[in-house]
């Protein structure tokens, strides 16, 4: 078993929002060992002196699209699986190189990208996927244009990131086959959304029932889900069926903010997908007629996620990002900055994820039993969220599962 010693480092405790000086941590295999505040003997451990820089937990994103290769959702339904695969990799590597060591995919990807990040066989951050994420006929993850007439194939599936469901017996069956295939969490689309075609935002997608049936299934097999949802009618139908996390959230209100609260579910705003797509969604391929539903989602999406702030609610980091836009997931760090702390906007992105991805004590933190996933900063983020930009260039080590990936120090 292969160890590691970090001697003298600034460790990061993101629960308390500090650096606590000169300690020293051992890594042995895939785990984190010990933590001191003296010198730890190495042994056979090689030891790197990081001369205190700081040591900060690896970051985690609960919500990308790793296989969301293309801007336009329908373009992407007729692409080749290897192709995706083979682009989805890059996405992989790129987020991992940024400091990303866990991410959850909110739709597209599957067992087979999770299983060959896992093998080893494609670098990447570990991967929570829902498979496809559950939409109902005609909702958001319904990329059919009007004049298509033709059910999706093959088995109801629609492309590669959602597949359709509706009434009862179809949106129990879908759930069970995505937790079959591995899904560790389920994804449902319960409004209207931009990325696709035909349902305005307003849009309540799911009925009550719909929605506690799925919710049942999830929690039946230990697990939860995760749902899409801009509007207060929409969020509110989602908590009240016992949904786990509401994504995005734009428009909440008070009254959708306060149920969130008392139901303690997670609230993950993805802004930086809506300053993209402002910016160059056009260029990247998003569909014209889709970017006009963007706009007022970009000018609520600040507000949406101060006023969560203000409520004391649980938030987690997300971005959502698709195909080329991919490289800005770190601007999410610095637009979060305009109305929260450095240290909260770290917390979201580590022990917060760890919480909603039932993962507290294996992730996001730095303590005996937790996986090694571990980033050295040159500098302190607690003062300088931008150490966390520049596609991972004030990182001088990233080390995933014990494993390193990338090392400047030598
Ligand atoms: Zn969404
Ligand atoms: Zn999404």
């Amino acid at each position: 078993m292969t160890a590691t010693v970090f001697a003298h480092c600034s460790l990061l405790d993101a629960a308390r929002g500090q650096l606590l000086p000169d300690r020293h941590v051992l890594v042995e295999g895939a785990y984190i060992k010990e933590v001191s505040d003296r010198p730890l003997k190495t042994g056979q451990a090689v030891s790197l002196d990081l001369g205190g820089r700081t040591l900060m937990p690896g970051l985690c994103d609960a919500h990308v699209h790793v296989s969301a290769v293309e801007a336009d959702f329908a373009k992407l339904d007729r692409l080749s699986p290897a192709y995706i695969t083979a682009r989805a990799a890059r996405i992989l590597r790129e987020m991992l190189g940024r400091g990303f060591t866990t991410v959850r995919d909110a739709g597209g990807a599957d067992w087979g990208l999770a299983q060959a990040v896992q093998e080893g066989l494609l670098a990447g951050p570990r991967l929570l996927y829902s498979g496809h994420a559950l939409s109902r006929t005609g909702g958001h993850g319904d990329t059919r244009p009007r004049g298509e007439d033709r059910y999706p194939r093959p088995f109801l599936t629609v492309g590669t990131l959602a597949r359709l469901c509706d009434g009862l017996t179809e949106v129990r069956r879908a759930v069970r086959d995505e937790l079959r295939k591995g899904a560790h969490q389920i994804k449902i689309m319960a409004s209207g959304g931009a990325a696709s075609p035909n349902d305005p935002i307003a849009f309540v997608q799911f009925s009550p029932e719909e929605m506690r049936a799925i919710v049942g299934e999830a929690e039946d097999a230990q697990t939860y889900v995760m749902a899409h949802a801009y509007t207060p009618p929409a969020i509110k139908r989602a908590l009240a069926a016992g949904v786990r996390s509401i994504e995005h959230g734009n428009l909440i209100d008070g009254e959708a903010l306060d149920l969130l609260v008392e139901k303690r579910a997670f609230f993950v705003p993805t802004l930086v997908t809506y300053e993209m797509l402002m910016r160059e969604g056009k260029e990247s391929g998003f569909p014209p007629e889709q970017l006009v539903k963007v706009q007022e989602l970009h000018a609520h999406a600040l507000a949406a996620l101060d006023a969560a702030q203000r409520k004391g609610a649980r938030i987690a980091f997300g971005t959502d990002l698709i195909g080329p836009m991919h490289r800005h997931q770190s601007l999410e760090f610095a637009l979060r900055r305009q109305v929260q702390k450095p240290a909260e906007v770290i917390q979201a992105a580590t022990i917060r994820c760890a919480e909603l991805f039932n993962l507290t004590g294996h992730i996001g933190v730095i303590a005996p039993g937790a996986c090694a996933d571990l980033l050295v900063v040159e500098g302190n983020p607690l003062e300088d969220l931008g150490l966390l930009q520049d596609q991972g260039s004030h990182l001088s080590l990233i080390m995933k599962a014990g494993q390193i990936f990338k090392n400047r120090l030598a």
